[in-house]
């Protein structure tokens, strides 16, 4: 057959519509749907007869638009499960939210609610207003307000409060945060111009002192996330850096980055982790301090300010402040996250939780998870120790052992078997080492235990 040949082989859409096996997805997917990738499938064939000497077979194109339809019917944003140990894997979704927040989210998207309304004065309310007493009672701040992320928190504090002025920034402290958060860039996109002082790994309170001119409007401090330089580094304390500020006028601002709202060893960080508490920061005279609602904190996605009054009422005031405001769902879910802090039930947040736990504990369930798996799976099966990480940027001094399970295959490499396990309905992601894949036990949950030894013995029995 030459081209011209193959290419009229190729059945017209009507025809393919009229097909037994099309015709339940006409119903489940809905037509427009299924025209669509039968479309993607026909044209797929047609470039494969032009480019690469292909035919249209039947049976692999019913094959084909079966497998297309299946996947179309599954919903794209997918829960999985986590056997990496990064507990706030941020391309997981960072961090899980507490079930008591679940149950107050989803309370408030299927029903109406005073999200806006007062009901003692039965007038017009603030939105903001649900949480915003609890931010102040658990970092000691004199207001707060809250907005979709930190990323929105830092542009919108910039722009209400340096737009058209400079700022001082450490060159230390200028790294990229989470893949695309650049402080450069969201301080050009608010209008105030970046004043950078020091060095990559030495900054002194003279250099702040010294850039400082008639333009300055704000000293601001950025928490280096995950970025570390090591040994012969320093910079001023907070303390220093916040007298300089007030002698000169000037705003002292913290990005906070993972938003601990505790003292870190109260949920069993050390206090050389590289985190510290919003509390801290308001402390040590920041006038303004924003944080992520869904790192260390382990609650819904948001950006928290808290800080003075008078720096606060102006960002509510600004009007950004309506382009990044927080929908009603996620300040439920925050609101209730702030309820365990206050109530003390850090165990209550997964995030805590997973970050705090035993050593003993974890050890314990990899051996119970790698006895079930030896009776599954056709595989070799060990117990090992793990390195795992608290993720999202936070606590890059520290090293979390934890423990896991190892399984390798007689004939599959570890990155067949990682590809393998994402395919599934329910994709499971897992780390791996030489030629086997590593179960973190860390961050699984009780219902993951189930899909993992059925998926295993699924993918590696065959
Ligand atoms: C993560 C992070 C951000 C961005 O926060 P989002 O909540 O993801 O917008 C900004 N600054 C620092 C220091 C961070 O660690």
């Amino acid at each position: 057959m030459d081209k011209g040949q193959k290419l009229r082989a190729i059945p017209a859409m009507d025809i393919v519509l009229g097909l037994e096996w099309v015709q339940s997805w006409l119903e489940s997917l809905g037509r427009m749907r299924v025209k669509r990738i039968i479309t993607r499938e026909l044209s797929e064939i047609r470039r494969s007869i032009l480019e690469d000497d292909g035919e249209f077979t039947p049976d692999d194109f019913r094959d084909s638009c079966l497998n297309a339809f299946a996947s179309a019917s599954r919903p794209l944003l997918r829960r999985v499960v986590n056997a990496t140990g990064v507990v706030i894997h941020t391309n997981l979704g960072r961090s899980l939210i507490a079930s008591e927040a679940v149950s107050a989210m989803s309370e408030i998207a299927g029903h109406y609610s005073n999200l806006e309304y007062d009901l003692k004065a039965g007038a017009r309310g603030q939105r903001n207003s649900h949480v915003e007493d609890l931010l102040c009672a658990l970092t000691g701040a004199e207001s707060s307000f809250v907005v979709n992320n930190n990323a929105g928190a830092v542009m919108l504090a910039l722009s209400a409060l340096a737009k058209d002025s400079e700022v001082i920034v450490s060159r230390g402290e200028l790294v990229e945060i989470g893949g695309s958060f650049r402080i450069p860039d969201i301080m050009e996109l608010s209008g105030a111009t970046l004043h950078e002082v020091g060095t990559t790994n030495r900054t002194h309170l003279y250099d702040y002192e010294r850039a400082i001119n008639e333009s300055t409007k704000m000293l601001m401090k950025i928490h280096p996330s995950n970025f570390r330089i090591e040994g012969f580094t320093s910079s001023p304390e907070r303390k220093e850096l916040s007298r300089l500020a007030k002698e000169h006028g000037l705003i002292f601002m913290e990005d906070a980055g993972s938003g601990l709202i505790v003292d870190g060893e109260i949920i069993g960080l050390s206090s050389n982790s590289g985190e510290i508490s919003i509390r801290e920061c308001i402390e040590s005279g920041a006038d303004i301090v924003t944080f992520s609602g869904d790192k260390i904190l382990g609650g819904p996605q948001i950006g928290g300010i808290a800080g003075k009054k008078k720096y606060i009422d102006r960002l509510k005031k600004y009007p950004l402040a309506r382009a990044l405001r927080c929908d009603k769902v996620t300040l439920a879910g925050f609101e209730a996250t702030l309820r365990l802090y206050a109530q003390g039930k850090y165990d209550d947040i997964p995030t805590l939780r997973m970050i705090r736990r035993d050593v003993d504990g974890m050890k314990t369930q990899a051996e119970s998870l790698a006895e079930m798996l030896r009776q599954k799976v056709k595989a070799e099966i060990r117990v090992v120790e793990t390195e795992d990480a608290t993720g999202g940027g936070s606590c890059p001094e520290i090293k979390l052992w934890g423990y896991g399970v190892a399984v390798k295959h007689e004939t599959y490499g570890a990155g067949y078997i990682q590809k393998l396990l994402r395919g599934l309905d329910v994709p499971i992601l897992c780390g791996a080492r030489e030629n086997e894949i590593v179960i973190h036990v860390r961050t699984l949950q009780d219902c993951d235990i189930d899909i993992i030894t059925a998926s295993l013995a699924g993918v590696l029995n065959a």
